[in-house]
């Protein structure tokens, strides 16, 4: 089986909320493994519409901490929580708790969140007290408080038959850590930028990949000096070229509907510089790889 990739959300900042599309969001779908990579605005209701269970997701991968790419993880924690309940109340064991990834102050967002003195405790409390006491025979259980574990460039982790390689990116460090991403299963690759300039650690862990999922679609401007935290479509068809991907993956992006024009003239930039397949990602797109 390939590795599938389900984009759940495609969107800049603001432009998830005025556009309707939601924030940075792709499910990883491996034989074994669900991964998340990211849970920007909008995230979890895309999980449902595109058939997905949450109770099914197995890991997070943050990139890093911006809100566009981290404000559905109470939804996503919390929803997934439900619907666990609700399929255990139908004979449906309920799944290990849900491990969160991401950049250093990762434990400590979700800390906040979710743990003992969290934001989340009166919601967490009140709903074992008063609303899923229903659901289960024996009562709801303990709240699987998610696993949490800051990553640093250069390691690696098994997750069922996934292994993840973990590389820095270049966005707004040092006030905010940036992480990209390498995920191996069944002798298909797939890498994650993040949100980054052009940084030859995503080069790096993105060598030979069969997809590339790079953010950048924007039109290159000669005349305007460059932005220093995130790539444009000349920049980042020089980061898939020199990391030989098979295929690019542009998500991120402020591109409207329909607007063929500016595509068009960003494929050509890209194309300068890479020679392989180049795709615009869409919310709930679903790609093989
Ligand atoms: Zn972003």
């Amino acid at each position: 089986m390939a590795v599938r990739l389900t984009v759940l959300g495609t969107s800049v900042p603001l432009r998830s909320l005025d556009a309707g599309r939601a924030g940075s969001g792709t499910l990883v779908s491996s034989p074994s493994a669900n991964l998340l990579v990211d849970c920007g605005p909008g995230v979890a209701k895309r999980f449902h519409e595109s058939g997905n269970l949450l109770s099914a997701l197995d890991a997070v991968l943050l990139t890093h901490h911006h809100w566009d790419h981290v404000s559905d993880l109470w939804t996503l924690v919390m929803g997934r929580w439900e619907e666990s309940l609700y399929r255990a109340g139908e004979g449906i064991p309920l799944p290990a708790p849900l491990t969160i990834f991401g950049p250093s102050g990762t434990e400590e967002l979700l800390d906040r969140l979710f743990g003992p003195d969290g934001l989340a405790r009166h919601d967490i409390e009140s709903r074992l007290e008063f609303g899923y006491r229903s659901i289960l025979p024996d009562g709801p259980g303990p709240f699987p408080r998610p696993i949490t574990r800051d990553l640093a460039p250069g390691e690696t982790v098994e997750i069922a038959d996934c292994h993840l390689t973990v590389a820095g990116a270049h966005h707004c460090e040092p006030i905010l850590g940036s992480l990209s991403y390498r995920i191996e299963s069944d002798g298909r690759s797939v890498a994650f930028s993040g949100d980054t300039a052009p940084s030859d650690e995503v080069a790096s862990v993105a060598t030979g990949v069969d997809a590339l999922i790079h953010e950048g679609a924007v039109i290159a401007d000669p005349s305007r000096p460059a932005t220093h935290v995130h790539s444009d479509a000349l920049t980042v068809g020089r980061t898939a070229a020199a990391a030989g991907a098979h295929r690019l993956i542009l998500n991120h992006h402020l591109l409207d509907d329909g607007d063929e024009p500016t595509r068009a003239r960003i494929a050509v930039q890209v194309k300068e510089n890479f020679g392989g397949e180049l795709v615009f990602a869409e919310d709930l797109m679903v790609l093989e790889v």
